[in-house]
């Protein structure tokens, strides 16, 4: 059974998808059940603590449907992966 405000929150991630192209940035991939929002800055240390709250999801759709987020992107499950991969390489090599 789908709640009323599991509902709303699919709906507002929809639309917050919409806004910010509908696709993935690196691949394209349309499909909206493996695109996720990505911070541009991959940093998120101040947001990440809440980011498994319903309360934050609802908070970061309804700013990207009002465009009040520049710093979020889509990428899909796969790009994310490959990111956060090149990520460790990267605090590998800049470690030595
Ligand atoms: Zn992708």
């Amino acid at each position: 059974m789908v709640s009323k405000t599991s509902k709303n929150m699919q709906n507002l991630r929809r639309k917050a998808i919409e806004k910010l192209g509908g696709k993935c940035v690196r691949c394209g991939i349309s499909d909206e059940r493996v695109l996720c929002f990505d911070h541009v800055n991959s940093d998120g240390h101040t947001e990440r603590k809440e980011v498994n709250s319903a309360v934050y999801h609802r908070k970061l759709y309804q700013q990207i449907i009002a465009g009040e987020r520049d710093d979020i992107q889509l990428l899909c499950a796969n790009c994310n992966q490959i990111k956060a991969l090149e990520k460790r390489e990267w605090e590998k090599i800049s470690n030595k």
